[in-house]
């Protein structure tokens, strides 16, 4: 662990789970605090037994990792069922923290998130990618990092932060290529300057409409169509955000749905996005969802997801018209309706689904989900 900036308080003392993490990283171990996290009233051992199919003994150890980690804790006991009363176990929020960042064009979210994925803290900054050289926005975007971390309560577990920023990204490196209508940031190493300025914190980058999806995840295929001032979709296939060659995928918004139509911010004409965004300009927010729900029917026929969801905040700002659009376009289109059922819905997580998924990049690989280093040996002090 490295020694954190002079200008920095010193660091606070060690996680009370410390190096007890060490060896929780198995899979099964993984699925019981998933479980647990999902279980809002708490579960039984016998309850963990038979919701992940192992033995009771088996269980009974990897509760006693846990407790020994501090990652849960028991609490009281639940209504018997015939025989002795069962210890209720709980996931401990405070045994870990993350940060959750969206990086708009005009504006900044912070979040401090727990282990349980609830917002402890939530600052905005009226600053964004457009309005500040990359150096200038990363100071004082990790200035923002640091004044969530100081919401944590003293010796927390923090886990690294999460960016959720416009693409087109390399969320692999951590680089961003050629943003429509940001040149300074084309080629700009967000993820490493980044991390840099929080050190020895790790940072993840990934695109908003990623990160916006893992915050409204769901079992089986989902896409998360993101409209904000740009249209971009998250694909959750089999679990896991499906990413791509090169890390881009989702780049919704710039199908080419008129030849030689309206000229696009990404350099080419007749976008879906350009299209729906001269819409709007004209007030004509129907015209704007009926292009949008041909785009969604497309990727539909495409990728035979189980669901749509939809978040950013033009569509949120006036949901009825997509919503509705997206149904009646699903109706016409899919040739059978009884067995193609693709519900739409808006993402639960609302307006701040960037940040909170963000915060889930880093947060998700300790439930077993997503790539990622899942919980440290070494916990990690204020940078
Ligand atoms: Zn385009």
């Amino acid at each position: 662990m490295s020694t954190p900036p002079s200008s920095t308080p010193p660091p606070r003392s060690t996680a009370p789970a410390g190096s007890n993490l060490t060896g929780l990283r198995d899979h099964n171990t993984a699925l019981v605090l998933s479980l647990l996290r999902e279980a809002s009233r708490g579960s039984s051992r016998a309850e963990l037994a038979t919701a992940t199919g192992l033995t009771p003994q088996a269980v009974s150890k990897i509760v006693a990792r846990l407790l020994a980690a501090e990652l849960v804790a028991e609490d009281g006991r639940g209504p018997s069922t015939g025989g002795k009363p069962r210890t209720v176990l709980r996931l401990r929020p405070d045994a870990g923290f993350a940060v959750g960042v969206e990086l708009d064009r005009r504006e900044t979210t912070v979040l401090l998130v727990d282990l349980s994925g609830e917002v402890r803290h939530r600052a905005t900054m009226p600053t964004g990618l457009a309005d500040a050289p990359p150096r200038r926005t990363v100071e004082l975007l990790a200035t923002a990092v640091r004044e969530a971390l100081r919401a944590a309560p003293d010796g927390a577990n923090l886990l690294g932060v999460g960016v959720g920023c416009r693409g087109p990204l390399d969320h692999a490196a951590g680089v961003l290529h050629r943003p429509a209508g940001l040149p300074a940031w084309d080629r700009f190493p967000l993820r490493e300057a980044l991390a840099a300025e929080l050190a020895p914190l790790p940072v993840h980058l990934d695109k908003d409409t990623n990160t916006a999806a893992l915050a409204s995840a769901a079992p089986g295929q989902t896409a998360y169509l993101h409209f904000a001032d740009g249209l971009g979709a998250g694909l959750l296939l089999d679990g896991a955000l499906y990413r791509g060659a090169r890390t881009n995928a989702g780049e919704f918004g710039h199908q080419v749905l008129q030849l030689d139509g309206p000229p696009c911010r990404c350099g080419a004409r007749g976008c879906l996005e350009a299209l729906c965004l001269a819409a709007l300009d004209r007030d004509d927010t129907r015209t704007a969802a009926r292009l949008l729900a041909v785009g969604a029917a497309n990727l539909v026929q495409l990728l035979d997801v189980d669901r749509l969801v939809l978040g950013g905040r033009t569509i949120l700002a006036a949901p009825e018209p997509y919503l509705s659009e997206i149904a009646e376009q699903l109706a016409d289109r899919l040739p059978d309706r009884s067995w193609q059922h693709v519900p739409v819905s808006l993402t639960p997580a609302g307006p701040a689904a960037v940040a909170i998924g963000a915060a889930e990049l880093v947060l998700a690989p300790v439930f077993g989900r997503g790539q990622g280093p899942g919980l440290r040996a070494e916990p990690v002090s204020r940078p």
